[in-house]
């Protein structure tokens, strides 16, 4: 009994290694399983946010939306830019030269052959976009490259 039990545990735990060399090791206070994602993403959210997708560039609304008020995320609404951080880089994802301290954390990834610095949100592990260097340099010098699914905009006015 004792034996079969153990044999388990190591088994159970020789499953969870697999799985968390695939994933970030990071550990993140939303905890949902993919099945539960689905359900709450849309397809292309989904593909961006745990897939590490990109949207089509300028297929966002959100890439020319100045008004006034805050990007949270669309995974769980943990606020992650302020509209006065935002700036037209021309890219076609919407770019921001600062971010809310704390909520984005960034790992390195070689998804296109070269090492880029990804950024996902610091509470649910959604992927955000990438961060380039090439930001205006009257401020941080910083682009968060943020495909636009990902957010959510809530206006000032509301
Ligand atoms: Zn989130």
């Amino acid at each position: 009994m004792f034996y079969k039990i153990t044999l388990k545990f190591i088994m159970l735990s020789f499953f969870f290694s697999c799985n968390s060399v695939a994933q970030k090791k990071e550990s993140f206070k939303i905890q949902k399983t993919e099945a539960e994602w689905k359900l709450e993403l849309t397809e292309l959210q989904y593909y961006v946010m745990r897939e590490e997708g990109t949207e089509r560039a300028f297929s966002s609304p959100l890439d020319k939306n100045y008004s006034e008020g805050i990007y949270v995320c669309a995974g769980c609404d943990v606020p992650l830019f302020y509209s006065k951080n935002k700036f037209n880089s021309g890219s076609g994802w919407p770019s921001f030269d600062v971010e809310i301290k704390g909520n984005i954390a960034y790992t390195i990834d070689y998804n296109i052959g070269v090492a880029r610095i990804e950024e996902h949100c610091a509470n649910c592990g959604g992927h955000l976009g990438h961060l380039f260097n090439d930001g205006p340099k009257n401020t941080t010098g910083k682009r968060h490259c943020i495909n636009g699914v990902a957010l959510k905009f809530i206006s000032k006015n509301e």
